[in-house]
């Protein structure tokens, strides 16, 4: 009786640890199909760019609720009214900031924390900053679950950067502004490169890199309409 106890109990097990890692090919499959299709097939052709999406479980990052559509090419809600950028848009801004080893790199607007792990897979170190502390948290938590140690998570207002860490090779602003938030150029390196999603916060705005010249001089290029959630805060005032 006890033996046909034992024996019920290690099928049950063997067939639940078989669904777990069928769900995770499933993932893995949705995976390679996204960088192959939105990806690959839109463009984004740098290496490293590539081989970190392939290699971060970008379902991790998603609330359990939208988890089949995390490889799908579209945003998803995070809570707190926010989003979780369209993988495409994660690939085109990462690309465009040429990155490489070695470089230190500051992101406004951690969210879900999804870009800082791309992030993380292609330079040497990562700062993060989010103004709202519950997503902060929480992406820090994951972060670290998923065995990070070269992220480092901030709670506050990005549009002052992180002044103790700076200077920065490159900015990423991932929350629209109107306008470059004057102490995050401050806070690039002569030669870095900085994106954001700058114009009307209400409305699309439009994917920009501007890149510090010697002296100071920002010379920018305007890339793609983009719809991002507006930057809070400071950046915000006077509107
Ligand atoms: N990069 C994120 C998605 C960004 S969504 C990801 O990979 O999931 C935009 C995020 O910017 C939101 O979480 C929002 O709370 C945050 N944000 C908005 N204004 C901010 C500010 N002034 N400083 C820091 N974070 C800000």
């Amino acid at each position: 009786m006890k033996l046909a106890r034992y024996l019920v109990i290690a099928i049950a097990f063997v067939l639940l640890s078989a669904s777990a890692s069928c769900a995770k090919d499933v993932q893995t499959d949705r995976r390679a199909r996204m960088i192959e299709r939105d990806i690959k097939g839109r463009g984004v052709s740098d290496e490293r760019v590539l081989k970190a999406m392939e290699s971060i479980p970008r379902h991790r990052f998603v609330p359990a609720f939208y988890r089949d559509r995390a490889y799908g090419d579209h945003p998803l809600p995070i809570g707190e009214g926010q989003t979780i950028s369209q993988p495409y848009v994660v690939a085109l801004m990462t690309e465009a900031l040429a990155l490489k080893p070695g470089e230190r790199v500051l992101e406004i607007g951690t969210g879900s924390g999804y870009q800082a792990a791309v992030l993380a897979e292609i330079v040497d170190e990562v700062y993060t900053v989010e103004i709202r502390e519950g997503l902060s948290k929480k992406s820090d938590k994951l972060l670290k679950e998923l065995g990070y140690k070269n992220i480092n998570v901030k709670h506050a207002d990005g549009y002052w950067g992180w002044p103790e860490q700076a200077p920065f090779d490159a900015i990423i602003i991932t929350a629209a502004a109107n306008h470059i938030p004057p102490p995050l150029i401050r806070q690039l390196k002569e030669g870095g490169r900085l994106i954001l999603p700058l114009g009307p916060t209400t409305f699309y705005q439009v994917l920009t890199l501007a890149t510090k010249h010697k002296g100071g001089e920002l010379r920018l290029v305007q890339m793609s309409p983009v719809n991002f959630v507006p930057m809070t805060g400071e950046a915000q005032k006077g509107e």
